[in-house]
């Protein structure tokens, strides 16, 4: 079977032939591959077509595709471990690097998925507070709980729709909405609302409508706010944490968060999240405290093989980091220079290897209302253009491009030139 043979039997099975949506091509020419197997950079579809792969996995596999001592982790514990429901000391020893190498982290508590922990977290920011409203972001995502699909980045954002249906009114009534880099509409928020915040949740380094750094007066401003009404303060950390830098978007701000939400890095590869932060917080969860959550699979062995793997591969080699921001800038230079060669209006938005190309002509991406200018279309063509071309990037205008340790200048090279045969046909 050829990828659209698979693709077609998929659709007969499972909803648009996809377990998440934004695996589909939304409204571009062109079907999604159907991928086999990865290595480092590259991936390959079930027709032995080779991509250079910048999705990665939306995240996760900031070591390359099935790096050798991940691997060798999950096959040793699989082994002996697969879940148990009952405590290991794989999940004592993800937990205890987790503690010692982020700042802002006392406790921890794992989870299955970026989504639950997210959604955990403002359940226990409620507990804590006894309040019941949240703040959000325009454009921020922070998975598909009901409460947070309002103005939703991400694939809600990809598909143009206002939110979700099946969320009932009452579900998102104690969610507030505040413009993304705007000191004054969050003041605003908390003037009216203050009092009755139980937590503001907030991506530092937003990735889901595509790549929009915080300023960081802004950050530190909401900070101020926070602690002035009693209220936490979550980082979403799940797409920034140990990508933009190890210790995440807080460690660069200088911000300190009552919580933090992680997942995908810290997975290596496997189903994983997790949230932590203050201890007087954290023991408020059951069976400590009277916020409820637990999870089968929470701590699963295998997944804390994976993950312990991938963090201790981090943090034990800073020069990683450099690197990806070495690659990256060379990246953002070369797509530039090109972009001004050819008169293509291209911003490049990167905070070390996340990085959105928005084609808009305005000068600055630093709000929702910029990322709204791009030109749709022109991407769509650009998209098609590139898988063409053998690389693997995010369909969508809004999502980020991501960098692994792989991820080397040869490859960069190759994307600069497979752009440039885009741009001189676009400027015929
Ligand atoms: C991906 C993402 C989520 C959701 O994580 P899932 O594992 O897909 O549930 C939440 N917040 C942010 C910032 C994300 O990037």
């Amino acid at each position: 079977m050829n990828n659209l043979d698979i693709l077609n039997e998929s659709k007969k099975y499972m909803p648009g032939g996809v377990n998440s949506p934004v695996r589909v091509f939304n409204g571009i020419d062109a079907n999604p591959p159907i991928i086999k197997k990865g290595k480092g950079v590259s991936i390959w579809d079930e027709e032995g077509n080779e991509y250079i792969d910048f999705v990665l996995a939306w995240g996760p596999m900031i070591l390359g595709h099935c790096n050798d001592k991940v691997v060798k982790a999950i096959e040793e514990v699989s082994r002996e471990a697969l879940a148990f429901g009952a405590p290991t000391k794989l999940e004592l020893e993800l937990s205890k690097i987790m503690c010692e190498t982020l700042d802002y982290v006392d406790m921890i508590r794992m989870v299955n998925s970026g989504t639950e922990a997210t959604m955990s977290a403002v359940k226990l920011a409620r507990g804590y507070t006894n309040r019941n409203k949240i703040v959000k972001f325009g454009g921020c995502y922070h998975g598909h709980f009901d409460g947070f699909l309002v103005q939703a980045g991400s694939g809600v954002l990809t598909a143009g729709i206002p939110g979700s249906a099946g969320v009932p009114e009452s579900s998102i009534e104690n969610t507030l909405v505040a413009v993304y880099n705007s000191i004054e509409s969050i003041e605003e928020v908390f003037k009216a609302h203050g009092k009755d915040i139980a937590a503001v949740i907030i991506e530092p380094i937003a990735g889901n409508m595509g790549v929009v750094p915080s300023n960081k007066e802004f950050l530190q401003r909401l900070r101020e706010l926070c602690t002035e009404y009693g209220t936490l303060l979550i980082l979403d950390e799940v797409m920034s944490g140990f990508r933009v830098a190890y210790k995440g978007a807080a460690s660069l701000y200088g911000v300190e968060p009552d919580l933090v939400t992680y997942a995908k890095i810290m997975g290596g590869g496997l189903p994983c999240g997790a949230y932590g932060g203050k201890k007087e917080i954290m023991e408020k969860l059951s069976p400590l405290g009277p916020v409820y959550q637990a999870g089968t699979m929470s701590g699963n062995p295998v997944v804390m093989a994976a993950g312990v793997a991938t963090l201790k591969e981090m943090h034990g080699n800073p020069k990683y980091y450099d690197h990806i921001e070495e690659v990256g800038a060379y990246l953002q230079k070369g797509i530039e220079v090109l972009s001004e060669k050819y008169n293509v209006s291209i911003r490049v938005n990167r905070v070390g290897g996340m990085m959105t190309m928005f084609f808009t002509s305005a000068l600055k991406v630093e709000q929702y209302k910029d990322v709204r200018t791009c030109d749709e279309d022109l991407f769509k063509r650009y998209f098609v253009h590139m898988l063409k071309e053998g690389f693997n990037l995010p369909p969508s205008q809004y999502e980020s491009m991501f960098l692994s340790t792989e991820h080397k200048k040869e490859h960069m090279d190759k994307f600069l030139k497979a752009l440039e045969s885009f741009l001189i046909k676009e400027s015929k």
